[in-house]
């Protein structure tokens, strides 16, 4: 391509809307143009980086043994509804209605449609296993569409969905596919974990999330720094010291602690410490016609993970804590709350598993300014006993074989077991071996197209603008003729873009009447991989070479170059 006849536009200032790396100079590398929030067109070079990120997955999907469809963004209602996600689904799933008033959705995913394809095509296990991918613009009317590509509302996903008649089949595919994942996030050029995550109320079910380590990112990990475990920190369990205490058991004993209300205080008022201190923390759910109410119950020196609190009553929707308006309300004194017997029978406790290992220790009274001491857990009240604990930093591996570290991640891939829960709730089954109906399993596999390059960025820039990987980056090659006004410049700069592009590849040649200065800004912002320089040099027959990483400056003879490139392009 000559730059002179595609539609590049860069920018030497920041828009002041963006905040991370990415979104600044993808807007400034004229790489995406913003239509409203979350709402972007591609340009021309920020097309071509995701058309690339596309061809990847799709060689490896192809090699995996995924089939490629297309599925219709416009979903009817109807399958909304046979799913229970109609409901389910809040004001992320946009809605509207046709011209006939019935109701339709822009799809966030496709499982619905999906498994409605499947009920009406595939009746028989020998169609099985079989895996479904497709690439196509999703919508999310997210709540804070930001950081450009990152989190739109409109943005390229791929998904897939296999079905399976057994669970092996499926722990089978769902390996297959996080391999395919791998190779996928590998070739295109990314520093990527992937790291077990939150398989929501469905449970049981196994989930990973691919997520690449940038400082940018919106979810918190945690890695051992010995082996290969790593998990986002709202599913992360790490190791404490659990042992039964030797001593005895006492009475429970009312004691005055006027104006005592945090743990720290608490700690000091009664020179006890705090793993001797069971705290409450309260949540709230709050549904379309009514609001629950659940209580954790925790040693005092740890914290807990609210994610972990709605498994443990299996709820669909994030828990909230609550405000001082929802403690006047449920009649619970704020400072001195105790999950004692007459504890408010409105609200559910859940006990973590450190409390069990305690006794005699001290709670809220449920009285202001009191506090109990030499509680033990037949004075308590409560509904479940659960980990509930958020892992930390510095918290031993769950296997006690390392320390947890934290990171920062951007979610790229996720995968996810989902079971039986749409092929039940929609009557997919197909006839097994013995001729009886069976419900089938499916898995889900998705990839953020886009977001995958904005993490790119995130992992690849520096001063002077982006260092793409060579795989996914919009021109391999940028050919820069530093002086049009020179004959031989010229004439050089033809003939290396002719023979480039007569070798397959991707090459750029800035034939801009510009000076080369600019036409260097340019190419770093873009970030093009491989620079050709041609300058004086070239009636010689020689150019100059230089990499966008700073690793390579040489002069190169033009009859050595494709041989030079295609080496740099097996080792970028
Ligand atoms: P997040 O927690 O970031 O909102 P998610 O769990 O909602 O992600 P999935 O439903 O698993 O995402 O979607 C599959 C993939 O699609 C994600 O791993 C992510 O890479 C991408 N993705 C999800 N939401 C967005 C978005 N708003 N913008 C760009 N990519 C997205
Ligand atoms: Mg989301």
């Amino acid at each position: 391509m000559r730059f002179s006849k595609t539609f590049i536009k860069t920018y030497k200032e920041s828009p002041k809307e963006a905040e991370t790396q990415s979104h600044k100079l993808m807007l400034r590398a004229g790489m995406i143009k913003q239509v409203s929030r979350g709402n972007y067109t591609y340009l021309p070079l920020g097309l071509k980086v995701l058309k690339k990120i596309e061809k990847i997955a799709r060689e490896e999907l192809d090699k995996a043994g995924a089939i490629e469809l297309l599925m219709p963004i416009m979903q009817p209602a109807d399958l909304w509804k046979e799913s229970g996600r109609w409901n389910a689904y809040g004001p992320e799933l946009m809605r509207f209605k046709d011209r006939n008033q019935r109701d339709f959705v822009l799809g966030p995913t496709h499982e619905e449609i999906v498994t409605y394809l499947f009920r009406e095509l595939i009746k028989s296990y020998k169609e099985l296993p079989i895996n479904f991918y497709q690439i196509q613009t999703k919508f999310r009317d997210e709540i804070r569409p930001r950081f450009g590509l990152m989190r739109g509302r409109e943005f390229i996903m791929k998904d897939g969905y296999s079905f399976h008649l057994t669970k092996e089949s499926l722990d089978k595919e769902y390996l297959n596919m996080k391999q395919a994942y791998c190779n996928i996030f590998n070739r295109c050029g990314l520093n990527f974990r992937p790291v077990e995550a939150d398989t929501g109320s469905i449970g049981g079910a196994e989930s990973h999330e691919f997520m690449v380590l940038a400082s940018a990112g919106e979810d918190d990990i945690l890695y051992s720094d010995t082996t290969d475990y790593a998990a986002n920190v709202e599913k992360a369990t790490s190791k404490i010291e659990l042992v039964m205490p030797e001593e005895e058991k006492k009475e429970k004993e009312l004691v005055e602690t006027p104006n005592v209300t945090t743990i720290d205080e608490l700690e000091k008022y009664l020179n006890i410490s705090k793993k001797k201190i069971v705290k409450a923390v309260l949540f709230k759910e709050v549904l379309e016609d009514k609001t629950n109410y659940y209580m954790a119950i925790i040693r005092s020196d740890l914290d807990v993970n609210d994610i972990k609190v709605k498994n443990a009553f299996n709820l669909n929707v994030e828990l909230e804590l609550v405000t001082d308006e929802d403690i006047q309300k449920l009649g619970i004194c704020k400072g001195y709350m105790g999950a004692l017997k007459d504890f408010n029978k409105d609200v559910k406790v859940v006990m973590d598993e450190s409390v069990k290992y305690l006794y005699n220790f001290v709670v809220g009274a449920n009285e202001e300014n009191y506090h109990y001491t030499n509680v033990n857990l037949e004075d308590l009240r409560y509904d479940v006993v659960a980990d509930v604990r958020k892992a930390r930093a510095g918290d031993m591996s769950p296997i006690g074989d390392g320390v947890l570290k934290m990171a920062r991640g951007i979610e790229v891939g996720h995968i996810f077991k989902l079971g039986d829960k749409y092929s039940k709730a929609m009557n997919a089954k197909v006839l097994d071996e013995t001729g009886k109906l069976q419900t089938v399993i499916m898995g889900c596999y998705g990839i953020g197209i886009s977001r995958v390059a904005a993490a790119a960025v995130e992992q690849n820039n520096d001063e002077n603008g982006i260092i793409w990987p060579l795989s996914i980056a919009p021109y391999e090659v940028d050919i820069i003729a530093t002086n049009m006004k020179n004959e031989d410049i010229v004439k050089v700069s033809e003939q290396v873009y002719k023979l480039l592009k007569d070798e397959n590849i991707d090459v750029i040649y800035d034939d801009r009447n510009e000076k080369a200065g600019f036409k260097f800004k340019d190419a770093d912002l873009i970030g093009f991989p491989i620079k050709i320089i041609i300058g004086n040099k070239a009636s010689e027959g020689i150019v100059e070479l230089k990499t966008r990483d700073g690793k390579v400056v040489e002069e190169v003879k033009i009859d050595n170059l494709t041989n030079i490139i295609k080496y740099y392009r097996m080792n970028l």
